[in-house]
């Protein structure tokens, strides 16, 4: 399905995303937060983006992992060591490979996801990237298990993930910053849940 550069387009896509979506996740960011994380994503994105052009031949996961450890070093805050984090534990799906079908994406999503868990200690329902990610796993998981039709699963799974963030909109936030305001935070849609849906959408349109 997705040799390495394929990958490394698909990663531009995202990076693209995240530029044009900078002000809309900051402004999110600016409700419940401190104002930065499109800024942050954006400037990791940015990053990985330069770094992409020396890995064209590299292995799926020599990438994955590149971006991760980008991410982790250059976002900062919350979102970069979990977003970096959840790069690294995709990357262990497809260890030595040159190619990502249908099913090892799948895999990669739910480590990533279990990935992000271990490292922040959060559960679906807290109001964060989870409420998003989550929901989009389990429709992807399911769909494509029924239909063994990616697309039409991601696209499932990405209504799912939008779903949860609309959801994100009615709880109040137990971890990260948003946390802080306690029930201050209801009403506000979660900023990490925003960008994680953008992100897989970003995947879907980049196909
Ligand atoms: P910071 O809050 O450090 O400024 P960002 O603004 O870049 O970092 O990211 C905030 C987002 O990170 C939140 O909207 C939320 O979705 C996500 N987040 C925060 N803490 C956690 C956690 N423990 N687990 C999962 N996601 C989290
Ligand atoms: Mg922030
Ligand atoms: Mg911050």
């Amino acid at each position: 399905m997705t040799d390495s550069k394929k990958l490394i387009s698909v990663i531009e896509t995202i990076a693209q995303v995240m530029h044009e979506n900078k002000e809309f996740l900051t402004e999110l960011d600016s409700a419940i937060g401190d104002s930065d994380h499109g800024i942050n994503l954006d400037r990791g994105f940015q990053a990985v983006s330069e770094k992409l052009k020396s890995l064209e031949s590299s292995n799926v996961d020599d990438i994955l992992k590149a971006i991760g450890m980008t991410l982790i070093s250059t976002v900062g805050g919350a979102s970069g060591p979990l977003y970096g984090t959840a790069f690294l534990k995709a990357a262990t799906v497809v260890k030595g490979q040159t190619n990502i079908d249908a099913q090892n994406f799948i895999n990669m999503l739910k480590e990533a996801i279990d990935g992000i868990q271990y490292r922040g200690k959060a559960h679906r329902g807290e109001k964060t990237m989870l409420d998003s990610l989550i929901p989009a796993y389990e429709t992807l998981a399911d769909e494509y298990k029924r239909s063994k039709d990616f697309v039409s699963a991601m696209e499932k799974a990405i209504t799912s993930a939008a779903a949860g963030v609309e959801y994100t909109k009615h709880i109040i936030a137990t971890k990260g910053r948003a946390s802080y305001l306690g029930e201050r935070s209801l009403t506000h849609q979660d900023p990490g849940a925003t960008s994680a849906m953008l992100l897989l959408r970003a995947i879907l349109n980049s196909l």
